[in-house]
Order: C-alpha cells, then structure tokens, then sequence
C-alpha cells in the first residue's frame, strides 16, 4: 500500500513561513502531480514528505503512520532529485545498489533489485560505468535506479526531465510513465510544466506562495479553476 496524508503541513525556515498549512490525501497507486511556480514550496513539501527536513506544524502520515519524527531510511519513500545527486567515484551498479548495502540487505537479493530495475530502465549496458561516463539522460535512469530498488511504497519526484533536453524530455517522460503502469507505485512529481503535469497525473495539486489554490484532475482544473491563478496557470504556455 501508499497512502499519504497531508494534513495542515506547514515549514517554517526561522521568521519565514513558506508552507501555510497544506491538506492533501493521496490513494495508493496514485500519480500527483504538485506544480507551481518556482519558489511556492514544492521542493520543499517534498523534503518534508522523504523526511529530509522536519515540518514545523502538522502531520505527515504513509499508510496510516505519522511520519513526523521517522528517520527518511525508514520511510518507504524514494526520492528522485532534480540534480541525480548520483555518487560520482561509484559505478551505476553501485550507485544503484548502495542504499540496500547500507540496510544490510543479503547480496543475492542486492543483484536481483539491481538486474530488475537495470532491465526496466534499459541500463543494463552501463552497470560497470561512472555517472561522468553517461549522457544526462542515462543519469537520470539511474538516479531513478536508485529509487526503484528500494521497492518503497511511494515515489517521489522532484522535476527529473528539468535538466534535460527537450527530445529527452519526451522520451523519459513516457518512461515514467511506463514504470508508473508497470509498478503501480503511487507517485507525487514536482514539476513548473503544467503540459507535462496534465499528461502524467491523475490529479494535479496547483500550489502558489506556499499554499494549495486548487487539487483536481486535469480536466476538474481545466473546466471549473477554483481561482484566476489556477485559471491563468493551466492555460498559460509552457
Ligand atoms: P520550489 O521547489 O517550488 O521552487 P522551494 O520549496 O525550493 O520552492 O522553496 C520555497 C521557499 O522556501 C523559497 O522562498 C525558498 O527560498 C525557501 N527555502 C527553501 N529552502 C530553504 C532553506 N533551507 N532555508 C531558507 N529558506 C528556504
Ligand atoms: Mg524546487
């Protein structure tokens, strides 16, 4: 199962608050997609959920347990970063299966994570290579990898085809998708593009100065946008 709860979610970084208070609930299996403009908070709401940072007010719950005080190693939450933050001196195979080394998981169970998620991403090629050996998009796959192997209950992605180019974009876009029908792992994807976000999603969550104006299907938020700023932020070009 990968149920998450939001409920009244709010951070605070010393005097300034950029998280007011967000509520959202999320089905096991579901594709969210939180977008915004740069800067409302999405990276920020994410490091909260994958436990990289703490909330200063309000609940985080994954299947039905608060996550407030868990450590992000014991949270079934794998977290896709903007830049890969892949680690340089290891091999593809290492970075993938290094977070299992560290959970002390048994080596044959290591190589069988590692194989399955090589195979769905197509990266089996360049197991024995470091990330300064690959193209953007191959470091993309693996930082995806990395999450994959984990099995965790929820993915989270913080704008993964950002720093690619636009043909690729396309290309890992679908791949995203395919893993998402293939595993059925509910997923919240940070992204600025609302296209982008409108393909993917089963419902979109529009965030705006640290605050959800609207979560809705695409087509909820293309017909009845709760505000102007949902309005102008769906129908704007990307
Ligand atoms: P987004 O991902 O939507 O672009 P962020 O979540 O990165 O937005 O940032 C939301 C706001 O929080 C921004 O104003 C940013 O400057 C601020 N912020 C993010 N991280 C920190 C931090 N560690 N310390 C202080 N302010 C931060
Ligand atoms: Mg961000």
């Amino acid at each position: 199962m990968g149920t998450l709860v939001l409920d009244n979610v709010q951070k605070r970084f010393g005097e300034i608050e950029v998280l007011h208070g967000v509520s959202l609930d999320v089905k096991d299996g579901e594709f969210i997609a939180l977008v915004g403009p740069s800067g409302c908070g999405k990276s920020t709401l994410l490091r909260l959920i994958a436990g990289l940072d703490s909330v200063s007010g309000g609940r985080i719950e994954v299947d039905g347990k608060v996550m407030n005080e868990v450590a992000p190693k014991d949270r079934d939450v794998a977290m896709v970063f903007q830049s890969y933050a892949l680690y340089p001196h290891m091999t593809v195979r290492d970075n993938m299966a290094f977070s299992l080394q560290m959970a002390r998981a048994p080596k044959a169970e290591i190589e069988k994570s590692v194989r399955l998620a090589a195979d769905i991403l197509g990266l089996e090629p360049y197991l024995d290579r470091k990330p300064r050996e690959l193209s953007g998009g191959q470091m993309q796959r693996v930082a995806m990898g990395r999450a994959i192997v984990r099995n965790p209950e929820i993915f989270l992605f913080d704008e993964p085809l950002s720093n690619l180019d636009a043909k690729l974009r396309g290309k890992v876009r679908k791949e995203i998708q395919a893993l998402h029908r293939r595993l059925g792992t509910t997923t919240i994807y940070v992204t600025h593009d609302q296209v982008e976000a409108m393909t993917l999603a089963n419902r979109l969550v529009v965030m705006n100065g640290g605050h959800v104006e609207q979560i809705g299907t695409p087509l909820e938020l293309f017909d009845k946008p709760a505000t102007e700023f949902v309005a102008g932020f769906i129908g704007a070009p990307p």
